[in-house]
């Protein structure tokens, strides 16, 4: 395993994982039965949904993959999205934002805009919105979100009801398997089952979003301080996982 990678991401202790791989199969195995294939799909960005993608392969569930092309995203990451194709020959779709969204928002503010005005409004674009149109032919998704992300995340549910994308008519169910795991536990799956990962990681990056908006941490950042830096650590949601989403047990 690369150096820099091992001390980006291992500074916490190990533990052993095999209770956390049941734990998600079984998860995941819930999402597969309950929600067949054509209602259900993992939304893919970054090396825990690789993980989704690796277990998911090994017991035998078969998922359906999309993946959101911002426009915006580092040739690595597209070159990732290429090597987990082929590694497990495993069809993505990739999603793109509407052309004219872009074009108007770019006309009017130009390509930076979300350094002096915030993400909100690019990310609605080009993430939210065809997000959204691809959530609305779904029953239920999958992230690879997990509790120790951030001050966002401490709540999160392995299984909940989407708030951001259910509608009136229509519940949608959020799968989250990886919600128990840390950022240690991540890497030592990927370390122990050879699991591809996005080469940015070995240049310091550490959550992986968009090329304008994403940059290297030190060690002893917590991972999402390489994301909008410029922005409170509370804002440091992209609208995709934003809402308050209330656990259905607690319903
Ligand atoms: S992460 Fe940055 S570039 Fe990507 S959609 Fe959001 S604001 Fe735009």
């Amino acid at each position: 395993m690369n150096t820099e990678l091992a001390q980006t991401h291992l500074n916490d202790d190990t533990r052993d994982i095999r209770a956390l791989i049941a734990e998600t199969q079984a998860v995941l195995g819930e999402a597969v039965c309950e929600f067949p294939s054509g209602s259900l799909a993992l939304s893919f960005s970054g090396a825990e949904d690789v993980i989704l993608i690796d277990i998911a392969h090994r017991h035998g569930l078969h998922l359906d993959v999309f993946s959101l092309d911002t426009g915006r995203l580092h040739p690595e990451t597209h070159e990732f999205l290429e090597v987990v194709r082929k590694h497990y020959d495993q069809a993505i779709e990739l999603l793109s934002p509407n052309p004219i969204g872009v074009q108007e928002m770019v006309k009017a503010k130009g390509l930076f805009s979300f350094y002096t005005d915030g993400h909100s409004e690019c990310c609605k674009v080009r993430k939210v919105q065809p997000l959204r149109q691809k959530l609305d032919t779904l029953a239920a998704w999958v992230t690879g979100q997990r509790q120790d992300q951030g001050v966002t995340r401490t709540a999160l549910a392995q299984r909940q009801t989407d708030e951001v994308f259910s509608t009136e008519k229509r519940q949608l169910v959020k799968f989250n398997p990886l919600a128990h795991w840390t950022s240690a536990d991540v890497w030592q799956y990927i370390r122990t089952y050879q699991v591809p990962y996005n080469p940015l990681h070995n240049r310091g990056f550490v959550s992986i979003g968009c090329q304008p908006c994403t940059r290297a941490t030190g060690p002893y950042e917590h991972e999402r301080a390489g994301r909008w830096w410029w922005e409170q650590a509370e804002n440091k949601e992209c609208g995709l996982h934003a809402k308050r989403i209330i656990p259905l047990a607690q319903r």
